[in-house]
C-alpha cells in the first residue's frame, strides 16, 4: 500500500474529497456498461477509459479492487429511457434474431473495442436480464416501504411521495418542480400519477417479446433497478464508488439514488463519479447530426467524417489528454495532433530504453536521481489531483526533453538514475494511462488486426445486404475493389483477398 492521498470530485458534494474507501485495503466500483444494441462509439469510450484509469491506479496504489460493469440487455427503452420500444427488442424484430442474439453480438464487439483501447476487464460484469429475481425484489421492497404503486400491470416509483419524505434531485441539483415543468407528455402517460415517475416494472405490451413472469404481469424492469439492483448485489447496500458518463446523473443516477434511499432507507454510494461528455466537431453527437462514429469505423477509417483511420491507442491517448472532467472535442486535426504526441512519447520512450545502461558524456550535466524523484513525485500529485492525466501527460513530455539532451550527448546519466528514470516513465505511462507499446506493434499483429478490420466491413457489408441497403453493400465491396481486395460471396457468407 503506497497511501497516496487521492482526491477525487463527488458529483454528490460537488466538491473534491480524500478518498477514504469503507473497507480498508478494498474499494467497491460500479460503472454503468453498454446497452448492447449496437456498436460502441466515442459515447461509450470515454466512460471505459476513465473508470480503467481509475481502476488501473487504485490498483497501483495498493487497493484490492471489485470493479463491476453491467451489460445493459433488456429494459432501456427507446424514449427517455421508459417510453417506447426496448431498444434490442426493436434490433431483435427488424434483423429477425433473438434479442439474446443480438445482445450477444454487440457485447462481443464491445469487448472486442475495449480490448482495442486497453481497458481492462471489469471484475464482474453483470447482465440485466440475468438479474430479473434481484430487480423485483427491489420492486417489492419499495413497494412495500410505499414508495411504488402498481397501475395497470405495471409498478411506478412514486417520486412526489419520496420528495416529500427525503428529496428528489440531490444529484443533480435539480428541484421536483423543475422536473415536472420539464417532461413532456407521452403515451401511456395515464398510468402514471405524476409525469416524473419512473417505471420500475413494465407490463409487457402483447407483441413485446422479451418478458418474465412476476406478481405484477408479464413484464419486464424499469431500466434504473439493474444498477441498483446489481450494484448491491455485488458491492452491498454501501459501497464506494458510482461512476458513469455526465448523461446518467439524469435521470438515472437520480432514480438509483431514490431507488435505494426508499428500498433500504440509506444511500448506497460514497462517491458518485461522471466523465464529461464529446462533442464532434463541435457539435453535440446525435441522430440527427449523423456524427455518431463508431470504434470499428474510427479504427476502419470508414465514418464520411473521418480523413483516415484512427488506431486504438490514439484515441485512448487523446481521451486522456484532456480532464476526464472536461468536454472534448473530436476534430480530424485533434487527433491527429495526438498521433504525433504519442508518437512523440513512444520514441523518447524507446531512446530512454537505449539509456538504461548509462551514458557518459564528458564535461557535460548529470541527470541527477533528484530529477527522477521529483518527477514521480509530480506524476503522483497530479493522479492525485482528481486523475488529472493531461498532468501526467505533459510531465512525460517534459520527461522526453531530458532524454533528447542526454541522447544528443547534452547530458550524461548513470545506470542506476536511467533504471529509476525507466520504471518512473514505465509505471505512468504504461501500467497507469494504459498506453501501449502498439506504435511498435509486431508485422504479425498489424497483419492480424488489419484482417479483423476487413472481416468487420464485410460483415458491415453483410448486414447492409440483409437490410437491402445496397447502396452501402455495394460502396464497400467498390471500396474495397479500389484498394485491390477481391470479396467473393459464398454459401456461409464471405470471402477475400488481396491481389496485389
Ligand atoms: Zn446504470
Amino acid at each position: 500500500m503506497n497511501n497516496q492521498p487521492l482526491l477525487i470530485y463527488n458529483t454528490l458534494s460537488r466538491q473534491k474529497e480524500l478518498f477514504r474507501p469503507l473497507h480498508e485495503g478494498r474499494v467497491g466500483m460500479y460503472v454503468c456498461g453498454p446497452t448492447v444494441y449496437g456498436d460502441a462509439h466515442l459515447g461509450h469510450a470515454r466512460p471505459a477509459i476513465t473508470f480503467d484509469l481509475l481502476f488501473r491506479y487504485l490498483q497501483h496504489i495498493g487497493y484490492k479492487v471489485r470493479y463491476v460493469r453491467n451489460i445493459t440487455d433488456v429494459g432501456h427503452l427507446e424514449h427517455d429511457a421508459d417510453e417506447g420500444e426496448d431498444k434490442i427488442a426493436k434490433k431483435a424484430r427488424v434483423e429477425q434474431l433473438e434479442p439474446m442474439e443480438v445482445a450477444q453480438y454487440y457485447t462481443n464487439r464491445f469487448h472486442d473495442a475495449m480490448a482495442a483501447l486497453n481497458c481492462l476487464p471489469p471484475s464482474i460484469e453483470p447482465h440485466a436480464t440475468g438479474h430479473i429475481i434481484e430487480q423485483q425484489q427491489l420492486v417489492r421492497q419499495i413497494l412495500d416501504h410505499g414508495y411504488a404503486y402498481e397501475s395497470n400491470g405495471s409498478v411506478y416509483f412514486d417520486v412526489e411521495k419520496y420528495d416529500h419524505d427525503h428529496h428528489y434531485g440531490i444529484l443533480s441539483g435539480r428541484s421536483l418542480e423543475n422536473i415536472k415543468d420539464a417532461s413532456r407528455e407521452l403515451s401511456g402517460v395515464g398510468e402514471k400519477k405524476n409525469q416524473a415517475d419512473f417505471a420500475l416494472w413494465k407490463k409487457a405490451q402483447p407483441e413485446h417479446i422479451m418478458r418474465w413472469p412476476s406478481p405484477w404481469s408479464d413484464g419486464f424492469p424499469g431500466w434504473h433497478c439493474e444498477c441498483t439492483a446489481m450494484g448491491r448485489k455485488y458491492l452491498g447496500e454501501e459501497f464506494d464508488i458510482h461512476g458513469g458518463g455526465m448523461d446518467l446523473v439524469f435521470p438515472h443516477h437520480e432514480c438509483e439514488i431514490a431507488q435505494a434511499v426508499a428500498s433500504q432507507g440509506h444511500q448506497m454510494v460514497h462517491y458518485w463519479m461522471h466523465n464529461n461528455m464529446i462533442t464532434i466537431d463541435g457539435k453535440k453527437m446525435g441522430k440527427s447530426y449523423n456524427n455518431f462514429i463508431t470504434l470499428p469505423e474510427f479504427f476502419a477509417g470508414t465514418h464520411p467524417l473521418l480523413t483516415q483511420a484512427y488506431t486504438p491507442m490514439t484515441i485512448r491517448f487523446f481521451i486522456l489528454q484532456a480532464h476526464y472532467r472536461s468536454t472534448v472535442d473530436f476534430g480530424n486535426d485533434a487527433l491527429q495532433a495526438a498521433e504525433k504526441g504519442l508518437a512523440r512519447l513512444m520514441d523518447g520512450w524507446k531512446l530512454l530504453q537505449r539509456l538504461q545502461e548509462g551514458q557518459k558524456t564528458k564535461g557535460q550535466p548529470q541527470v541527477e536521481m533528484k530529477y527522477v524523484d521529483d518527477l514521480r513525485q509530480q506524476c503522483y500529485d497530479a493522479m492525485n489531483d482528481d486523475l488529472n492525466s493531461p498532468q501526467v501527460i505533459s510531465a512525460l513530455f517534459d520527461a522526453c526533453r531530458i532524454i533528447n539532451t542526454v541522447n544528443d550527448h547534452k547530458a550524461s546519466i548513470t545506470a542506476e538514475v536511467a533504471q529509476a528514470f525507466a520504471d518512473v516513465f514505465r509505471t505512468f505511462a504504461f501500467d497507469i494511462l494504459g498506453l501501449t507499446e502498439n506504435s511498435g506493434a509486431s508485422n504479425k499483429e498489424r497483419e492480424e488486426a488489419f484482417g479483423h478490420v476487413v472481416d468487420m466491413l464485410l460483415e458491415q457489408r453483410m448486414q447492409a445486404k440483409a437490410e437491402k441497403n445496397w447502396a452501402l453493400s455495394d460502396k464497400i465491396r467498390n471500396d474495397l475493389a479500389a484498394l485491390g481486395f477481391e470479396v467473393k460471396d459464398t454459401p456461409d457468407g464471405f470471402a477475400w483477398s488481396l491481389n496485389k
